[in-house]
């Protein structure tokens, strides 16, 4: 077995054992494998092992990507998102996981509506304040969603969430923690519609403790594929 399919098998394993640690049912969380910087050979290499889902940072990038990918596969967007790349995005992605913005959210709405589409959006927030600059902060949301819920052509599934980079997992627990609190309160508030379910968050560092605290989309890329290698110039 290749060592992709070998991490693959591992992390599914360790997904299974943290839902299970707190009684959830382990389909419930997708594995996205983030395939950024890496070439669509080794994508596939991934695909053939059972990937089934993939996440990019970079509309351009996925661009060139996507094509050369040998088999279907759900696709999400989880880097921010500029403006003028969202009228590619639409036809690209399956998910855009990263609409820290109501202008954003309207400009996808726009241009999904041109594509004659409905976009599956997440809003990420900011839930460790001063740690990380990405995401929206918390008390934008309600009045995010809100305008949202009015908009036909973008579905809010759900919440998204960048933990600040750590040795220790626990530490930012209570971060995940928050984000679930986070969509329960927007549910029972009624800001938003059916199936505002998703919440992502978890990386190769923290994706157990992500797990624990209700994933359901949890974003590995070097654990599976090793560390990344950036070519400059
Ligand atoms: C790169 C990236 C990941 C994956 O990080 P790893 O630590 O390599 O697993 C997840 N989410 C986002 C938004 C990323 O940019």
């Amino acid at each position: 077995m290749s060592e992709i399919a070998e991490n693959i098998q591992r992390i599914q394993q360790a997904i299974r054992e943290a839902a299970e640690r707190v009684n959830r049912n382990p389909a419930g969380v997708t594995l996205i494998g983030v395939t950024k910087t890496l070439s669509a050979e080794v994508v596939n290499e991934a695909l053939a092992a059972g990937l089934t889902h993939v996440g990019e940072n970079r509309v351009q990038e996925a661009k060139a990507k996507f094509p050369l990918l040998a088999k279907p596969v759900t696709r999400h967007l989880i880097g921010h998102l500029q403006r003028n790349k969202v009228k590619d995005a639409v036809l690209l992605f399956d998910m855009i996981h990263s609409v820290d913005s109501l202008e954003l959210a309207r400009e996808i709405n726009k241009r999904a509506a041109d594509a004659g589409r409905v976009m599956d959006i997440l809003l990420q927030v900011n839930v460790s304040g001063e740690e990380t600059k990405f995401g929206m902060e918390e008390d934008k949301l309600p009045g995010t969603l809100q305008e949202i819920a009015g908009l036909s052509n973008i579905r809010a599934r759900g919440l998204m969430t960048i933990a600040p980079l750590t040795d220790n997992p626990e530490r930012v627990r209570p971060y995940f923690a928050r984000l679930r609190e986070l969509l329960e309160t927007m549910k029972n508030r009624g800001f938003v519609g059916n199936g505002f379910d998703q919440l992502s968050m978890g990386m190769t560092g923290d994706f157990r403790v992500a797990v624990e605290e209700g994933a359901t989309l949890v974003r590995i890329g070097t654990g599976i594929f090793g560390p990344r290698v950036y070519h400059h110039g």
